[in-house]
């Protein structure tokens, strides 16, 4: 059994554990070693013109022809970034259809825009599940998009013991999260230990669910 790390920025191996390195568009990604995956995606501070997401989104297509290529993302929508949200919509619906297209899940950032991205996944009539990356909700939120295709991962938060969302990830089902290190300078290993403490689980319960997850979401078993 592995840790499995969902979303990370960072190259490193480890071992004993699975990581999928967040890569951008037309960046390059090694072949597989049987514990590197990437999910790549553009991100919605990364948009611009709509003649160069074009280009990117060519990019991000050419990737997503590898095995290897788990997931689309992080992309998604965020309201206070610098970007034009109009823009960030479209091409975030892109990354949608490019994602059903490919039946490859998709990483989601959202900030200040969960009833934008929620409109987008019943309009389009998405299939594909899509993973609530950094999720820092309230157990409302995670209740209102519980059973509508979203799967949730945590990380650094899992420390903050004020966090809103420590109450929701309570309340999730084991079925349902995974955990991330993201930027965080901490080890996957830890989050596991933090996240098993504040559920009251034994750490190995948590590793073999959450690799299950892994393996039915990401790589369909
Ligand atoms: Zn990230």
């Amino acid at each position: 059994m592995a840790f499995i790390d969902i979303h990370t920025h960072k190259e490193a191996r480890e071992e004993g554990v699975i990581k999928v390195q967040n890569i951008f568009p037309g960046e390059g990604f090694a072949a597989f070693s049987g514990c590197n995956y990437y999910s790549v995606g553009l991100h919605p501070w990364h948009v611009k013109s709509p003649e160069e997401n074009k280009k990117e989104l060519a990019l991000l297509e050419n990737a997503l022809f590898f095995e290897h290529v788990l997931s689309v993302g992080e992309c998604g929508l965020d309201k206070p970034a610098n970007t034009d949200f109009k823009e960030q919509v479209e091409v975030f619906s892109e990354q949608v259809e490019l994602s059903e297209k490919f039946k490859k899940p998709v990483v989601i950032h959202s900030v200040k825009a969960i009833d934008e991205i929620l409109k987008i996944r019943v309009g389009k009539k998405a299939q594909q599940p899509w993973v609530m990356h950094g999720f820092n909700g309230n157990a409302q939120m995670a209740k209102q998009l519980l059973g509508k295709g979203f799967l949730f991962s945590f990380g650094g938060v899992l420390f903050n013991e004020g966090a809103k969302s420590i109450e929701a990830f309570k309340s999730l089902p084991l079925e349902y999260i995974f955990f991330e290190t993201d930027e965080l300078d901490c080890s996957i290993e830890d989050i596991y230990k933090k996240a098993a403490e504040i559920k009251e689980l034994d750490i190995y319960l948590l590793k073999a669910q959450v690799e299950e997850n892994f393996n039915n979401i990401f790589k369909k078993g």
